[in-house]
């Protein structure tokens, strides 16, 4: 028999990586034979820990903060969404080289369109954020033709520069996060605030009785931000649980070729996170 073939995930911190289990459980459920590892490597660090994965017969990486510009750098090839998100979170080992794709955008869409059943077209969406994760999801969401993008951030020149990045895609403008203050349909979160629990500072009045909220965080409850949204009358809320297995099921279909059960494997995650 031969040996399975190479994955991991490089990030920095990466020990509470979920992706080592999700990718075990893809393996067994399509019977494919592989190992994946959670390895860390320092931010100063990815161009030496590649080479030396490769050099060990790596096949392929998932690629997590704060490497995923470095892994643009290093790819040989780019598939058209990571060339336009400016960013990869997947490497994969091909004939030609190293492809370098962004499935986070896939990953979002498929949850929220498939899993939730969300529509976009004609829909005003809010995007809160302009960091990575604002930059891998911009592109698909613009194309789903809403009927406008409206990112908000922080730091407000972020959002206008990500706005001209995209300004080619579809309706989208860029502004401060109290600068938003009529009602939307959805409102993504895509800050990292919800990582401390914090809520991002925005206009109550962005949120109606129809408005559907969306966490790129996930955690055991519901998230700072869903939890400010409910409270001030959301329709409904959902994290990021489910993008994260979709966005992994993507790099498994590059990979390997086959596409594994999500549907499956996001119940399961899920009860192992409501286990005490
Ligand atoms: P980055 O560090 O690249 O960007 C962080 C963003 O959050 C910036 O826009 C920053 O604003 C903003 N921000 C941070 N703290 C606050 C705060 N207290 N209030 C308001 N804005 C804040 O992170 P990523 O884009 O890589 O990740 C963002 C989130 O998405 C994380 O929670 C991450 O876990 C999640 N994620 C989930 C995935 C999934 O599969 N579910 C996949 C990828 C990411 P500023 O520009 O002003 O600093």
């Amino acid at each position: 028999m031969s040996a399975p073939d190479r994955y991991a995930v490089f990030g920095h911190p990466v020990g509470h990586s979920r992706s080592p289990g999700l990718h075990a459980r893809f393996a067994e459920l399509t019977g494919q034979l592989i190992t994946y590892e959670a390895i860390d490597v320092p931010p100063d660090g990815f161009a030496a820990a590649l080479e030396r994965f490769l050099a060990t017969g790596g096949k392929g990486l998932n690629i997590t903060v704060p490497h995923k510009l470095a892994a643009f750098d290093a790819a040989d090839v780019l598939t058209p969404r990571a060339q336009h998100a400016g960013a990869v979170n997947t490497l994969a080992l091909q004939a030609h080289g190293l492809l370098g794709d962004n499935t986070d955008g896939a990953g979002l869409l498929r949850d929220l369109q498939h899993n939730l059943e969300i529509p976009l077209a004609g829909r005003r969406i809010l995007l809160v954020g302009a960091g990575g994760a604002a930059r891998g999801v911009l592109g698909p969401l613009l194309g789903a033709e809403p009927a406008v993008v409206v990112i908000a951030n922080r730091s407000p020149r972020r959002a206008e520069e990500l706005a001209t990045r995209f300004a080619s895609d579809g309706p989208v403008s860029g502004i401060a996060l109290d600068g938003a203050q009529d009602t939307f349909d959805l409102v993504i979160n895509a800050t990292s605030a919800s990582l401390s629990d914090e809520v991002p500072a925005l206009d109550t009045r962005i949120i109606g009785a129809r408005t559907f909220c969306y966490d790129l965080a996930y955690g055991t409850g519901l998230t700072a931000f869903l939890r400010w949204a409910s409270a001030h009358g959301c329709a409904a809320v959902a994290d990021g649980l489910g993008m994260l297995v979709e966005q992994a099921a993507e790099s498994f279909e590059l990979w390997r070729g086959v596409r594994p059960p999500t549907a499956q494997v996001l119940t399961e995650l899920r009860d192992a996170m409501a286990r005490p």
